[in-house]
């Protein structure tokens, strides 16, 4: 399980500067694509090789006490599903009242807590941190966001007291004959009912669900007369349905990084009767982050009059754009229409994420696209692209060898990889290239 580390304070503390910095080497892997939106709430950090999530809580203690305001909840939220609390406050402001009653609030909830003192930057550290020793929360932490400062050691530290949890509740997780897929979309897309609709109706008699509101559920099933075994990953919480109606509480995007990062193939399930929707963009910039396998479905295609239909097809194209590597299902859960194709598709995504390219083939590729459009000149002098092999798997990377490979522009490397994603078949999974320079 990805621990979730929830950044609370004041507004003006510098908790999206921290957040920024925090996410963005991930950010940058896919700068510039068009139709992308970032969720400026949650992203996924990295110490090493150990994601995690980040989540910014925005200006809590704002909001007037009593008046339960979307915001508010949504903040209760994060806070209940962190793992660990980061109270950022101001160096340069100095304690203030606010900072004294949040502590306070914060101490009450008996979570893991650390307090950090951003802004550092602007003076001697151990003098700034002084004041805010009356919060009565330890040691505090020198940092500044801007300058990246002891921003690391801080994170080390929390993520060293947090336990490393074991993936799902199920051993099927672990299970590596099994194909994890994971089905998310944002509420009342019609993930349950999918869900139902692909293993039967039976089988959820089958299960249990145990852990809190947080954990997906992990279900194996496997499909008649065939060899490969899966293991679906619900954030729809099925067994939760009749205790919650509130679509707040029935969906969580951390409970959904989660279970993308645990899946193997992921299923986004958009609505065709509510449109493309900007919640949808933000989970598919996510899953284009994890570098996970992907297939979209959109479901309740059912009696959808024509004028919709091609509405649909005009915002997918607009809004989901950076998702042009996935395979589109349409389909309706409710009546189980297209719902056998999307398990075919899996099977084939999940081969092509681990797919061996063979060199000889990459080179072919890469020799006639850079026949056909030539790289561009950079100080009057051509880029030279000159040979290319696979660099990893899931998702696959290609390396490409050459002069001058740092000027490559995003335009290039985005025809490059379609150019390769065609000649190779690499449909369904994300696909990256890597410069070098030299031999
Ligand atoms: P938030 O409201 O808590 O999300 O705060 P922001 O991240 O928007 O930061 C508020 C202001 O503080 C911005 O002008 C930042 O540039 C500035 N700021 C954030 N971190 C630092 C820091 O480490 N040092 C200094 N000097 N300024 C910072
Ligand atoms: P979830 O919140 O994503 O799990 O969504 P549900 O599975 O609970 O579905 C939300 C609503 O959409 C329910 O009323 C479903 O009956 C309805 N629904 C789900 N799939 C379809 C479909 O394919 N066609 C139509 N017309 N309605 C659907």
């Amino acid at each position: 399980m990805l621990p979730v580390i929830a950044l609370i304070g004041r507004p003006n503390v510098g908790k999206s500067t921290l957040f920024n910095r925090l996410t963005r080497t991930r950010a940058a892997l896919v700068a510039d694509l068009p139709g992308l939106t970032r969720d400026r709430q949650y992203g996924i950090g990295r110490l090493g090789s150990r994601p995690y999530v980040v989540v910014d809580t925005g200006g809590i203690g704002t909001t007037p006490s009593g008046i339960e305001t979307l915001m508010e909840r949504q903040v209760q939220r994060a806070i209940d599903e962190a793992d660990h609390l980061l109270f950022l406050v101001d160096a340069r402001v100095g304690c203030t009242p606010e900072d004294l009653a949040l502590a306070q609030r914060l101490r009450r909830l008996g979570k893991p807590l650390t307090l950090a003192v951003n802004k550092s930057d602007i003076g001697n550290p151990s003098i700034l941190s002084a004041d805010f020793h009356q919060l009565g929360l330890g040691e505090p932490w020198t940092i500044s966001a801007t300058q990246g400062m002891g921003v690391h050691d801080l994170i080390e530290q929390v993520l060293e007291h947090l336990p490393e949890t074991v993936a799902g509740t199920d051993l099927s997780a672990a299970d590596p004959e099994r194909i994890r897929v994971a089905v998310v979309g944002r509420p009342n897309v019609g993930k349950s009912t999918l869900i139902n609709r692909l293993l039967g109706e039976e089988r959820l008699v089958t299960f249990d669900s145990p852990g809190t509101t947080r954990d997906s559920i992990f279900i194996p099933f496997e499909r008649p007369g065939q060899e490969q075994r899966y293991t679906l990953i619900d954030t729809a919480g099925l067994r939760r349905r009749a205790r919650i109606d509130d679509p707040i509480e029935k969906f969580s995007v951390i409970k959904t990084l989660q279970a993308i990062d645990q899946a193997h193939v992921v299923i986004l399930v958009l609505d065709a009767r509510a449109g493309i929707a900007e919640q949808d963009a933000t989970l598919g910039s996510h899953i284009l982050d994890s570098g996970r396998a992907l297939i979209v479905a959109i479901n309740k295609w059912d009696g959808l009059e024509p004028e919709l239909r091609a509405q649909v097809r005009t915002q997918f194209e607009r809004r989901l754009r950076f998702l042009d590597f996935a395979p589109v299902y349409r389909i309706s859960a409710l009546h189980g229409t297209g719902v056998g194709h999307l398990l075919d598709a899996v099977d084939l995504v999940y081969a092509n994420a681990n797919r061996d390219l063979s060199t000889p083939e990459l080179n072919r590729l890469l020799e006639s696209a850079v026949q056909e459009h030539p790289p561009p000149l950079v100080k009057g002098r051509r880029i030279k692209l000159r040979y290319a092999h696979q660099g990893g798997r899931n998702p696959p990377f290609i390396i490409i060898h050459g002069n001058q490979t740092e000027a490559v522009p995003e335009t290039y490397q985005r025809y490059l990889i379609n150019r390769f994603r065609e000649g190779l078949d690499l449909f369904g999974t994300p696909l990256r290239i890597e410069f070098k320079t030299g031999q």
